[in-house]
């Protein structure tokens, strides 16, 4: 699989599946366009690293995601965006009727918004090229619902309604649109959360993953980041220029339950 001569921008890609899909890109021959909200000379040396690994082109573009302009300034700056994928995400965990309202409106700014903004940016890209993908990174949590997360789950089934307009609205084009709804991944993210629910619940690593964590997920495995790449380059595939406006889970079997 090649996708050289193409570009890819990959928003929220200084760390975890964001970055994992922009290494899976470049190892494709992609050239990439990483992206977060900082600025710091770690962020750019991850471009150079990836453009080093792999020899494709790599820069690092800071623009945060929560800001419209911003999102649509990101696009911009790329210049060319033959593949989008909208991966920027933050949690907040708390139930409905103590959920503070500015957790709120940067979820829903961040998982959700920042995906319409660049879509809307990067369209006329695609059409200029005669070729596109958007691929938006929702969740199992875009199809089905937990407890204490009103905002993320509201983001991220609006990310999986948008996907299929923007399917709809490029149909006759070569251009694709699709969401990849991944289970638990063991990102920095995901990591950080163990320690604490280790000491939550009295029980060791291994049966915070398998009981607390994996709960939900019946392969008691994480899927990683690796896969989430590969799942966007065949997205990004000939093979998948009839895959629009469609889910790919990658959830070890999460929403089958
Ligand atoms: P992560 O924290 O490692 O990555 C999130 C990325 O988004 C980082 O690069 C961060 O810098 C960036 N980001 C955050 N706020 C931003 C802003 N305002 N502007 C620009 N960038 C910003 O987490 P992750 O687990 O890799 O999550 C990536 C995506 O995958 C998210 O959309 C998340 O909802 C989704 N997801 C993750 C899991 C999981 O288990 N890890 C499961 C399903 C879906």
């Amino acid at each position: 699989m090649t996708l050289r001569g193409k570009t890819a921008v990959i928003t929220g890609s200084n760390s975890g599946i964001g970055l994992g899909i922009a290494q899976e890109m470049a190892k494709a021959g992609a050239n990439v366009v990483l992206n977060s909200f900082t600025d710091r000379d770690d962020d750019h040396a991850i471009a150079v690293e990836i453009a080093k690994t792999h020899g494709v082109e790599a820069r690092y573009i800071q623009a945060d995601m929560s800001k419209g302009d911003q999102c649509r300034a990101l696009i911009e700056k790329a210049g060319v965006c033959d593949i989008l994928i909208n991966n920027a995400g933050i949690q907040h965990v708390a139930p409905i009727d103590d959920f503070p309202v500015e957790k709120w409106d940067a979820i829903i700014a961040i998982n959700m918004s920042s995906a319409f903004h660049t879509t809307a940016a990067a369209l006329p890209l695609m059409r200029k090229a005669g070729w596109g993908r958007v691929i938006n990174i929702a969740s199992a949590h875009g199809l089905t619902a937990s407890p204490f997360k009103s905002a993320y789950i509201a983001a991220k089934h609006g990310v999986v309604g948008m996907t299929k307009s923007v399917a709809l609205e490029t149909a006759q084009e070569p251009i694709t649109a699709n969401a990849i709804c991944p289970g638990y991944v063991l990102t920095p993210l995901v990591e950080e959360q163990i320690p604490d629910t280790m000491r939550e619940y009295d029980m060791s690593r291994e049966d915070v993953i398998k009981n607390v964590m994996l709960k939900r997920q019946p392969s008691k495995e994480f899927a990683t980041v690796e896969q989430m790449g590969g799942t966007a380059v065949f997205l990004a595939s000939d093979a998948a220029a009839q895959i629009t406006g469609t889910t790919i889970s990658v959830d070890g079997g999460w929403t089958a339950l």
